[in-house]
């Protein structure tokens, strides 16, 4: 997957919860992203988030994992009528963490991260988003060729956005 869809109000989630980092404790904060995997209309496969679930971590200045049981919370508040658009209800297609370095490059998917993305979200639409909370950049990672390389990521500001999801269509 090579190109990734975030609506605005999900990406607004994870920097308020990834910020959290700047008031008082550096450390790595997380979320889980939920969307589906969609075909646009040139048949180009993309990743389309809009909705991210902030995450129970254990995690320090330089390292974070997710606890089991954000996985299971996620999924329960996916379930809900309010989570699904026009009928479909979003799967799991990623997730997002901060690194809070302050300095240039801070963006980036470190061994550990590639491990996570091989682990636990190994799939062609599975993605990874990586931010730094102090300076605001922010990339998206996903699978090009079997490797964890960057991806193109277009933040959907759109606020009658649903009228575009014609193009969901949930990959094999
Ligand atoms: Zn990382």
């Amino acid at each position: 997957m090579t190109i990734c869809c975030i609506n605005e109000e999900a990406l607004d989630v994870v920097y308020a919860h990834c910020a959290r980092a700047t008031r008082g404790r550096t450390r790595e904060e997380a979320a889980l992203l939920y969307g589906l995997p969609c075909i646009d209309r040139g048949f180009n496969p993309f990743t389309w988030i809009w909705l991210a679930v902030p995450a129970v971590t254990t995690a320090s200045a330089t390292h974070v994992e997710i606890r089991e049981e954000s996985f299971l919370e996620a999924e329960e508040r996916v379930a809900s009528p309010e989570a699904s658009v026009l009928g479909r209800r979003p799967i799991l297609v990623g997730w997002a963490h901060s690194h809070p370095f302050d300095g240039p490059g801070s963006v980036f998917m470190s061994g550990t991260d590639r491990e996570t993305m091989r682990l636990r979200f190994p799939r062609d639409h599975h993605v990874g988003l990586v931010l730094d909370p102090k300076s605001g950049h922010w990339g998206v990672f996903g699978w090009v060729d079997r490797q964890v390389a960057p991806v193109a990521a277009r933040v959907v500001r759109d606020p009658d956005w649903k009228r575009h999801f014609w193009c969901a269509e949930v990959a094999p």
